[in-house]
């Protein structure tokens, strides 16, 4: 793995197309000057041939001077050119379907056209001052010997970087690898992976892309996206550095808020256990686990959470032990004896059985009473 990555965050154009998101302009600036503030190095912000209201909240994020390269999106045709334009955008990704399905029955049109297409539109776009990234849509269906024509036809029309679009979520990490290896061979662009999680792989088809050779990842915040979404920011970012020792340079401790103001914007609830900010992805519950936390945090942590500026946090339920039981009651200063724990455990586990939910530290107070009522209490205030 190369160590120069750079994420292409993706949330304002992609993570909004997802079907029934709609982001504010509000919303739109709150979460660039989030991702810039992170440090993330690219964005792509929008669609500027959507509209007016699309185009002004595009050109008021380039006004705000924020550190990141800024990108728009469009089709290789004159409207979506001459909108991308009006942008004072840093790069622009003119999109063309590689795939023979799309070219024949969504363009109607020959491979040929679509060679002829790339090589007139990187012209034009140069002549307007823009610098280019062609989006190769349906890059993983498309034929192996005409993909490498079309990424030599990129590089030699002087665009800047290759997007190779997954846009189905088809591929696996291993033919993401070998299709990114031999665009890798024969040409020296930037190449950039766009991966959909249609079967789940989106991450790990970005990271496959990257060990080829790729040299950047569109992401988005929480994986949002079309369909089942993209390969999420927080994942690649965190993953790049625990499996390969590679830093995106972002600031990974504003994830959370990041994923939490991406979650209201777009109105997609995040999963309590989504990788890295999930609710639940950090609390332990299981007698073994938490008894070996206590010990020695290394035991049951892949990563610290404070470098996600979060920390473990223990629940108790129908599979904590008595450790943890007595750990909660001195948390609530009563010391409880071994019988004690014991007692009050089976307590606890029927409460988790019936209401699915841990126990409230009101629950832990009032099981205390009753079993202490019961029993005779020997439980000592601390
Ligand atoms: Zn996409």
């Amino acid at each position: 793995m190369h160590n120069m990555v750079t994420i292409n965050d993706t949330t304002l154009r992609d993570g909004e197309q997802t079907a029934g998101v709609a982001f504010t302009a509000d919303e739109k600036i709150a979460i660039a000057c989030a991702l810039a503030k992170a440090g993330v190095p690219e964005m792509e912000i929008g669609i500027p041939v959507m509209g007016p209201a699309e185009l002004e909240v595009i050109q008021t994020i380039a006004t705000l001077g924020l550190g990141s390269q800024l990108m728009v999106w469009g089709r290789m045709c004159d409207r979506d050119l001459q909108a991308a334009a009006a942008c004072n955008a840093d790069l622009v990704n003119l999109s063309i379907p590689v795939s023979d399905v799309h070219i024949e029955h969504k363009l109607g049109r020959s491979r040929e056209w679509v060679i002829q297409t790339i090589r007139d539109y990187v012209g034009r776009a140069f002549d307007l001052g823009l610098d280019v990234c062609v989006g190769g849509e349906d890059a993983s269906r498309a034929d192996t010997e005409f993909l490498l024509r079309v990424v030599e036809t990129v590089q030699a029309a002087g665009a800047r970087r290759f997007r190779f679009a997954d846009t189905l979520g088809l591929l696996d990490p291993f033919s993401t690898w070998t299709r990114i290896k031999r665009l890798r061979e024969i040409s020296d662009i930037e190449i950039e992976i766009h991966a959909h999680n249609d079967l789940g792989l989106a991450t790990a088809n970005t990271l496959a892309a990257l060990r080829a050779g790729a040299t950047h990842a569109n992401t988005t915040v929480n994986g949002l996206g079309e369909r089942a979404g993209n390969a999420a920011l927080e994942e690649v970012v965190m993953a790049l550095r625990h499996l390969y020792g590679v830093e995106a340079a972002i600031d990974t401790r504003r994830f959370p808020a990041i994923s939490r103001m991406v979650e209201l914007a777009s109105g997609r609830r995040v999963a309590s256990n989504k990788s890295i900010v999930g609710d639940a992805v950090f609390t332990h519950e299981a007698g073994i686990h938490v008894d070996g936390l206590l010990k020695n945090p290394r035991n049951y942590q892949g990563f610290d959470p404070a470098e996600v500026g979060r920390e473990h946090r223990t629940i108790l339920g129908k599979h904590s032990g008595s450790r943890a039981v007595i750990d909660a009651y001195a948390r609530l200063g009563l010391l409880l004896s071994d019988p004690e724990a014991e007692l009050l455990l089976a307590r606890i586990r029927d409460h988790a059985v019936a209401t699915k939910n841990p126990p409230t530290a009101t629950d832990l107070k009032r099981f205390y009473l009753e079993s202490a009522d019961c029993a005779g209490s020997t439980v000592m205030p601390l």
